[in-house]
């Protein structure tokens, strides 16, 4: 153990999740401290450090802070991570703490959907945008000038993989820093700076935390003068954790091996029985050994995520399948305990047939859940 608490202490991947940014222990004390709601702190005389007002720091994130990078980054000196109030305010963050008037970027085409929001806003500020899919490292294309590249792998809905040491070294070569979206994977699945990714970037809205009641946030990075910036944003911008959501979340990663475990294989187990229906077409899955992601995916990734997605032939066929299964509930976002899936067109964001579902498997029977699902598709026929 060195001085940075008892999370940090070696052993695998479980030992490691259930320990991670926990304190020193303390007679009388609880072993993961309750949330700190405080504005402000008690501070006499000059202002230093580490808290004066609670927009700049929290206990309760440092706590959170340490775990995740922890988990992202262990063993590796000298890499910070700061909690933000969603992904959405992770991904902002990075992005135009990077970015001035006159760079370019490179986005994914197949991304999470709300990046053309963010494209429209970055062209706004004179950022060139310029975009790529993220399958067969598409990016690279589009490479040269680029002052940042973002990589999202799996892509989310449609669960393309690039490989992210090729696209990393391409981009030093050329001067940019790397972004990984790694909120799919989550750290146990894929760990983006040691593939060379100067950011790993995550909505902790979905699997890390996997109860489907907190949005959170994070950016874990190597490089010093980045992540000052990364954090003079979150202050001006004030797009911070609440104590109680940032303490609901470091709880929750003490099953994150535990719950990402079940639900991928339990997606890979949905993902076969799905291949052998013939009204399934276009089935995704990285982790299923025929798919176009499954050779990249095995070299980077130590877990293939619990997302399936699949096209059924018609919107009202996918919408039959939907109201006809029992164990999953029609809903957005994904990683949770309990199986969602959806009609991804119904958004209109994502380039999807109108029978594309994304299904998100939880922690339920394995056997259940691949009967409830095959019962659906049989049901949905009518
Ligand atoms: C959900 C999601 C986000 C946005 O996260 P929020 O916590 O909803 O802001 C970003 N990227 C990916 C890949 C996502 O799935």
């Amino acid at each position: 153990m060195n001085g940075s608490g008892t999370g940090s202490g070696g052993g695998g991947e479980g030992t490691r999740a259930v320990r991670a940014g926990l304190p020193e222990p303390v007679k009388y004390e609880p072993t993961l401290p309750g949330p700190v709601f405080a504005a402000h702190f008690h501070l006499p005389g000059d202002p230093t450090g580490p808290y004066t007002y609670g927009r700049d720091e929290n206990p309760t994130w440092t706590l959170l802070e340490r775990a995740v990078g922890e988990l992202e980054a262990p063993g590796q000196d000298g890499v910070e991570t700061l909690a933000f109030a969603s992904g959405m305010a992770a991904i902002s963050s990075v992005l135009f703490s990077q970015l001035r008037a006159g760079d370019t970027v490179v986005l994914p085409s197949d991304g999470y959907q709300a990046l053309p929001l963010v494209r429209a806003q970055l062209e706004a500020y004179g950022i060139e945008v310029r975009t790529a899919p993220t399958g067969n490292d598409a990016q690279l294309d589009v490479l040269d000038g680029a002052r940042l590249l973002w990589l999202e792998t799996p892509s989310n809905p449609g669960l393309d993989v690039c490989d992210v040491r090729r696209l990393a070294a391409a981009a030093h070569a050329r001067g940019a820093l790397v972004a990984v979206d790694n909120t799919l994977a989550t750290p146990l699945g894929q760990r983006p700076l040691e593939l060379g990714a100067d950011f790993s970037v995550a909505s902790g809205t979905k699997q890390l935390t996997g109860h489907g009641d907190v949005l959170l946030g994070y950016v874990v990075g190597r490089d010093a003068e980045a992540m000052s910036a990364v954090r003079r944003w979150r202050k001006i911008v004030g797009a911070i954790p609440g104590p109680m959501e940032a303490w609901l979340a470091h709880r929750s990663l003490a099953t994150l091996q535990l719950r990402v475990d079940r639900q991928c294989a339990t997606a890979l187990a949905v993902a076969e029985a799905l291949r052998e229906q013939p009204e399934v077409s276009g089935l995704r899955h990285p982790g299923l050994p025929g798919d176009p992601s499954h050779a990249v995916a095995s070299r980077q990734m130590r877990r293939y995520g619990c997302v399936v997605s699949f096209t059924l032939p018609t919107r009202a066929r996918a919408e039959r399948f939907l109201q006809a299964l029992r164990l999953v509930d029609e809903a957005t976002s994904f990683g949770g305990v309990r199986s969602t899936a959806e009609r991804r067109g119904r958004w209109g964001g994502d380039a999807v047939p109108e029978g594309f579902i994304r299904l998100s498997v939880g922690a339920e029977d394995p056997e259940d859940l691949v009967a409830d699902v095959l019962r659906a598709v049989r049901e949905s026929a009518a």
